[in-house]
């Protein structure tokens, strides 16, 4: 059987992991395996049901005093006890920064290889994988061993596609028996930068500035428009480490990867380090001073010309907008 993590924030679904789902399905299918599910902690409860409709037979909610927040160790152990108790022939994981840290630990644990970030999975012995590399900027042909296999699924590759006849769902309580070590890494407060703004990978619209901005005070004019479509600012890492914009608000390689509906890059010239965080936006809209600019090549639209004169123009006629 196939083991999916399904991520999720104090309740919260991470929607990469429904993308995991999709393809866990077709390896369940080419393996004649079930899909099955574990869901960490009490909070969770309530996301077992979303699961039949991505072709999950049956979840496992793991269960323990101590595990009522996100623990990278203690939710790597209860893994491993999970998937030996219950002979997993595959662990899998959305490839987020979370699905990836739970699943080094579940590696390092059972002593195991682990491919991150797969955008295929051929099984056989040993399984082919092919993995984006180097934030997306190289896909990788390699070999996995093992058992079971431990993969990733990355982010943003995988159209999240649901079943028309899903199965009844069994639910199963699973306790782990967890120490004090596996606790010495937790969550022991949250810090909210931009109270309840929302944030940068929860909005349909990302209006991003890069040099083209040209100072701090110049992303004023994103902020506006930003709030006038329900959306947030990102930035490129020329903004951010000229101190234009917190790291938080990067989007790239080295910051997050976002998808959007639409993506609005304001003087942000489309280095790969940056479209790799931005490319699993469904439209992207790119505001230029320089025709030949690489980003053009991703755009869906462009407006050729001075952001500082164009932004203004689109945020008056949006405001004659009843
Ligand atoms: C290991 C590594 C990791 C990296 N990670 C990231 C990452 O996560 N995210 C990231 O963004 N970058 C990342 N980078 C940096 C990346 O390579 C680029 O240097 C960076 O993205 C360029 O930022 P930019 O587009 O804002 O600046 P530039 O490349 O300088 O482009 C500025 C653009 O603004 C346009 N412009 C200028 N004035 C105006 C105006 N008034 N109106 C409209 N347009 C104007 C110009 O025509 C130009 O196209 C990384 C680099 C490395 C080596």
């Amino acid at each position: 059987m196939i083991l999916a993590l399904i991520e999720h924030d104090r309740g919260k679904l991470n929607e990469a992991s429904l993308e995991m789902l999709t393809l866990g399905r077709e390896l369940a299918a080419e393996l004649d395996a079930p899909l099955k599910a574990v869901l960490i902690g009490e909070e969770a409860r309530d996301l077992a049901a979303r699961t039949p409709a991505y072709g999950v037979s049956k979840v496992y909610l793991v269960q323990h005093e101590r595990l009522d927040d996100y623990g990278a160790e203690a939710w790597g152990h209860s893994i491993v006890q999970l998937a030996r108790s219950e002979s997993a022939q595959v662990v899998l994981a959305a490839g987020t920064d979370r699905g990836n840290e739970v699943m080094a630990h579940v590696a390092a644990r059972a002593d195991l290889p682990l491919a991150s970030n797969c955008t295929v999975i051929r099984p056989g012995d040993p399984y082919r994988v092919t993995r984006l590399r180097w934030g997306g900027s190289l896909l990788e042909e390699a070999y996995l061993g093992g058992d079971p296999k431990l993969i990733t699924v990355a982010e943003h590759v995988i159209a999240v596609e649901e079943i028309s006849n899903p199965a009844e769902l069994e639910v199963n309580t699973f306790t782990p028996v967890l120490e004090d070590k596996d606790f010495r890494v937790r969550i022991i407060e949250r810090v909210t930068e931009g109270g309840d703004k929302i944030s940068l990978t929860d909005a349909r619209v990302v209006v991003s500035g890069g040099r083209g901005v040209g100072s701090a005070e110049g992303f004023s004019v994103l902020e506006t428009l930003a709030e006038r479509l329900g959306g947030a600012v990102g930035a490129s890492r020329v903004a951010t480490n000229k101190g234009w914009r917190s790291h938080a608000d990067q989007v790239g390689q080295t910051g997050a990867r976002i998808a959007p509906d639409l993506y609005i890059a304001c003087g942000i010239s489309g280095a790969i380090q940056h479209l790799v965080g931005c490319k699993g936006s469904n439209k992207i809209l790119v505001i230029n001073t320089d025709r030949e600019a690489p980003i053009l090549s991703r755009a869906d639209y462009a407006a050729i010309g001075d952001l500082h004169e164009i932004l203004p123009a689109v945020i008056a006629e949006l405001n004659k907008l009843p």
